[in-house]
């Protein structure tokens, strides 16, 4: 290790957010205070493999009254509760210069479409407990449902063929307008809000560009534009393999690190190796890799607390629409920001200081890889 590493580890400094162009403040000689916490035992899963009462359960009735098929993979729906809707009242802001309201207070409307996808027809198991092969389905999934929403016009289409919705057994119509981003993310555990433990995720698709992907999308755009076109997260990929420290998994497609700015405690990226722009941009043995990636991260997520860990996690890659300088300067990743610090019960909240000055961790991502590098192997409860 580096001897300026050696310092960082004892000093409280500031590290810098090159994705996000943002700061983050690290206290690592925190974790030093006495820490009186209690050993939990390791939790094991009592879930019913099928539950009556599930919403996402197979043969199940939906709120809505709609009944979910028997499926023996996965399911995808439109949510029955979207928080953005195709139709609705048209809203234009007037043009008037003298209006302050013009200015101070502003807004815009957004369509789109929310789905719902269900991991797996067992109620009670999680990413943990898949093997890659079982996850591999679960990417398709996403591969397709991206794919169907691509604007002919991406050059992304030209690559996948997008087929219609009913070709990529989506049991939806077509969505009425082309949306400009699909944001797939999993909430996992109650800790995170989630009200449902059916493993799921769901996939909003919007007309507009969210905050956290326009400001990455900034910053990767910015980066290429400077370095003769390479991508930020392939060279940074690269400099964490060279460095390794933060690595806590590799294959030969994808990385699994705790990156440099982290922010969560255990917070991790899965990021390509290679510049790839989408889903569409991975083979089948890159899927599976993906897969893989996927399956490394929840795997030690549990062992690590001998607990079902709570999360959030989400991709980021290529706009559905966007200029070819937005298409190519997307670079696939997926984030995972758990709250979990010390122990099953112990979790950190950004109070305070994080939400009045800048976000702040205790441990370094270098101390929180090295625990994830030492919790692979068989999930816990399969010894319990
Ligand atoms: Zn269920
Ligand atoms: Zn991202």
């Amino acid at each position: 290790m580096p001897e300026n590493m050696n310092i960082l580890d004892d000093i409280s400094h500031r590290r810098y957010n090159s994705l996000r162009g943002t700061w983050l403040l690290v206290s690592p000689h925190r974790t030093k205070r006495p820490w009186q916490g209690q050993q939990e035992s390791a939790e094991k899963i009592t879930l019913p493999e099928y539950d009556p009462a599930c919403y996402l359960c197979p043969g199940n009735k939906r709120a809505q009254g709609d009944i979910n098929p028997k499926y023996t993979e996965t399911f995808v729906f439109v949510n029955d509760y979207s928080a953005v809707k195709e139709e609705q009242a048209e809203y234009k802001q007037e043009v008037n210069p003298e209006d302050l309201s013009n200015l101070l207070l502003r807004a815009e409307s957004v369509k789109g479409r929310c789905y719902v996808l269900t991991f797996s027809p067992s109620h009670n198991l999680t990413l943990a407990d898949l093997t890659p092969k079982q996850i591999l389905p679960i990417i398709q999934a996403w591969s397709q449902v991206y794919t169907a929403h691509l604007s002919p016009a991406s050059p992304l289409a030209s690559v996948a063929q997008p087929p219609s919705l009913a070709l990529a057994n989506i049991p939806v119509s077509a969505p009425s307008a082309q949306y400009r981003w699909m944001q797939i993310f999993e909430n996992k555990g109650a800790a995170m809000g989630c009200s449902n433990p059916h493993p799921h995720c769901q996939i909003w698709t919007t007309t507009g560009l969210p905050e956290e992907a326009l400001q990455e999308l900034e910053q990767l755009k910015k980066y290429r534009h400077e370095h003769g076109g390479k991508s930020l997260l392939a060279d940074y990929a690269q400099l964490e393999i060279e460095k390794g420290e933060r690595v806590v998994f590799q294959n030969a497609t994808f990385l699994v690190v705790c990156p440099w700015w982290a922010v969560w405690p255990f917070e991790v990226m899965v990021i390509s190796k290679e510049h790839k722009r989408s889903l569409v941009d991975l083979n089948d043995q890159e899927k599976l890799d993906f897969a893989e990636a996927i399956a490394e991260v929840t795997r030690r997520y549990d062992n690590l607390f001998q607990t079902s860990f709570p999360y959030s996690s989400g991709i980021h890659q290529a706009p559905l629409e966007g200029s070819d300088e937005e298409i190519e300067a997307s670079h696939f990743h997926m984030h995972f920001y758990p709250p979990l610090l010390r122990s099953a019960t112990v979790r950190k909240f950004l109070v305070g200081y994080e939400l009045m000055a800048e976000p702040q961790r205790d441990i370094t991502p270098e101390q929180a890889a090295a625990q994830l590098r030492d919790c692979g192997g068989t999930l816990y409860r399969k010894l319990l």
